[in-house]
């Protein structure tokens, strides 16, 4: 079994448009659990770090002040290969092309205003989770659906 955690930020438009619930209910539905969550105000040496692989595009700007308009949610998951399973119930990053079911087809209609941020990979999810959160905000505990969502499922 291979249990993963993987860091999602839900992103301004997430909090201006009333949709932090929704959006953390449908991960909580899926059977992800929540180890980690907080309001952080991200700076912009955050975001030239969590958005380098953008710093050549046109949008790189503008994303990053995006971004700062108010606190983003940030939530570390843990599940069973949680990281693909979280990118899956997102969707692709056009709003428009993601498939309808995903939370940025339902939800969404814009880049970058797209809700939600998830790692895409486990090297990412390692340094995004250390970026975002220290240790002591990441907490271990049993819930009692564990069994049906870890275990043997019965
Ligand atoms: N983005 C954008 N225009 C683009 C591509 C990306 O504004 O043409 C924004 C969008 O908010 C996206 C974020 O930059 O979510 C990060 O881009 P990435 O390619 O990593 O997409 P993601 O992993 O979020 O699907
Ligand atoms: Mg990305």
């Amino acid at each position: 079994m291979n249990v993963q955690r993987s860091l999602v930020l839900i992103k301004p438009d997430g909090l201006q448009r009333d949709l932090l619930g929704e959006v953390i209910g449908r991960f909580e539905r899926k059977g992800l659990k929540i180890v980690g969550l907080k309001l952080i105000r991200l700076t912009e040496s955050m975001l030239d770090e969590h958005y380098a692989h953008l710093a050549d595009k046109p949008f790189f700007a503008s994303i990053k002040e995006f971004m700062m308009q108010t606190p983003v949610v940030g939530i570390v998951f843990e599940g069973i290969d949680a990281i693909e399973a979280i990118r899956k119930l997102i969707g692709s990053t056009n709003p428009r092309q993601a498939d309808a079911g995903t939370i940025r087809a339902d939800l969404a209609m814009n880049v970058p205003s797209n809700l939600v941020h998830a790692s895409d990979s486990v090297e990412n999810a390692t340094v995004e989770v250390k970026r975002f959160f220290k240790d002591e905000e990441l907490f271990q505990y049993e819930k009692i659906t564990d069994r049906y969502v870890f275990g043997e499922g019965v």
